[in-house]
């Protein structure tokens, strides 16, 4: 039970007052047991490396210890947020203007800088004063590199989603951003899934870090319920086999939509060809749908994320652009087309329902072979159980 934590409110993690009630009034009024066992140290200005698992709050943790660190009667940066994505960091951005437009004092200036989006309106913001920074690699190298964002006065840098962040697309961004900051700073690094050597990796950006790793042994998806269903092994001696593959998959697919009476829905495939196709399916079957890829501008790609906070669209069909950190409180249905490539990138995936305690269920499409893949998967990071999805899916279920 993600509520499940012992302290009652925010003011019995000593927090001040003003913040407490900011907190509350953006909506978290009980601390999750992540918030309640890394807050406190966090405050301290430790280095720290959280793990808790997906949905359970990990973005109050870092957004509260910066919001309490930084000075807002100083005019420079002075703490840094770095995620993977540009969706996630916007997210995480979001939170903090929820929290801070409920505080007292001077104003809180908290600054998004992510690729895609003109960096001549990057420069512009960074003229005026700003105290927090949130961004993905790229852009805030860029950033950092041509003076725009003064890099001297930060005290607090974050890592969301660490362990994709120490993969090989942003190793060397990273290890230069943490080279030009002072050496003195806190460095804090969360996320659902570090592997013993991604914890390692992050632990080289630290002095002694504190670790606060929750549930390792039991990674279990939290209200989520996994199914499966099998389909017939791809024909690939008829030539057009995948294309037949494809459309089974495509209807059965329909059906489920017919059968569960889910709020939004988010569909995985590993193919942009197939997304397509899938998205067309589901738009002329009546499911409003948008397929959100890393080929679309970062213009569509809030756009589509605005479309689906106002319900706009009910189905989200992705490549893996979305299988991270993004936050959809009212998906409870996630579908794998086809079975994601390793078992961290399936929890992640399925982790986009079930989010804060809520439940959702989680249906993969498998041949019998990738059925044994599957039970791998839970069986090395996802735990519970995969079941083979009935004709009748009970409503308590999601
Ligand atoms: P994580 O990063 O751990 O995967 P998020 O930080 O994205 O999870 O939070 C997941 C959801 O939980 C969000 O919708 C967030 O608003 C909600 N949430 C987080 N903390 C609290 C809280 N203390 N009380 C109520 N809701 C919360
Ligand atoms: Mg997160």
């Amino acid at each position: 039970d993600v509520s499940a934590s012992s302290a009652q409110s925010f003011s019995d993690l000593m927090l001040p007052d003003e913040l407490v009630s900011a907190l509350g009034k953006a909506g978290f009024l009980r601390p999750s047991p992540v918030q309640e066992a890394a807050l406190p140290t966090a405050r301290l200005g430790a280095d720290l490396i959280v793990q808790a698992k997906s949905g359970t709050g990990k973005t109050v943790v870092f957004a509260t210890v910066c919001i309490e660190r930084v000075r807002r009667d100083l005019t420079v940066p002075q703490a840094l947020i770095i995620a993977p994505t540009r969706e996630i960091a916007l997210q995480s951005t979001d939170v903090i203007d929820k929290i801070k437009e409920h505080l007292p004092g001077p104003p809180l200036e908290v600054g998004c800088f992510i690729g895609g989006l003109d960096v001549e309106d990057d420069k512009k913001l960074l003229r005026r004063t700003l105290h927090i920074a949130v961004g993905t690699p790229g852009r805030l190298c860029t950033l950092l590199e041509n003076g725009s964002l003064p890099h001297k006065t930060f005290k607090t840098l974050v890592l969301d989603e660490a362990d994709r962040l120490m993969g090989e697309s942003f190793a060397e961004d990273l290890w230069w951003i943490n080279d030009v900051l002072p050496k003195d700073k806190q460095v804090m690094a969360f996320s659902a899934t570090f592997s013993d050597k991604s914890l390692a990796e992050v632990g080289e950006y630290m002095a002694s870090p504190e670790r606060i790793l929750l549930d390792r042994d039991d990674v279990s998806l939290l209200g989520v319920r996994q199914f499966y269903v099998l389909i017939g092994e791809p024909r690939q001696d008829e030539g057009h086999g995948h294309g037949q593959d494809l459309d089974a998959k495509i209807a059965a697919l329909l059906s489920l939509c017919q059968r569960v009476a889910f709020r939004q829905a988010v569909v995985f495939c590993n193919a942009a060809f197939d997304a397509d196709k899938l998205t067309k399916r589901l738009n002329a079957a009546g499911y409003p749908s948008a397929f959100i890829s890393g080929a679309k501008t970062q213009v569509e790609r809030i756009d589509i994320l605005e479309a689906v906070r106002s319900f706009k669209i009910r189905v989200i069909v992705s490549t893996d652009l979305v299988a991270r950190g993004i936050d959809l409180e009212m998906v409870n249905l996630v579908a794998n087309l086809d079975l994601p490539r390793d078992a961290q990138t399936y929890v992640h995936r399925v982790g986009r329902t079930g989010r804060y305690g809520t439940r959702g269920l989680a249906v993969t499409y498998v041949t019998g072979a990738e059925l044994t893949r599957l039970r791998g998967f839970l069986a090395t990071a996802a735990g519970g159980q995969v079941e083979p999805l009935p004709d009748d899916i009970p409503k308590e279920l999601y």
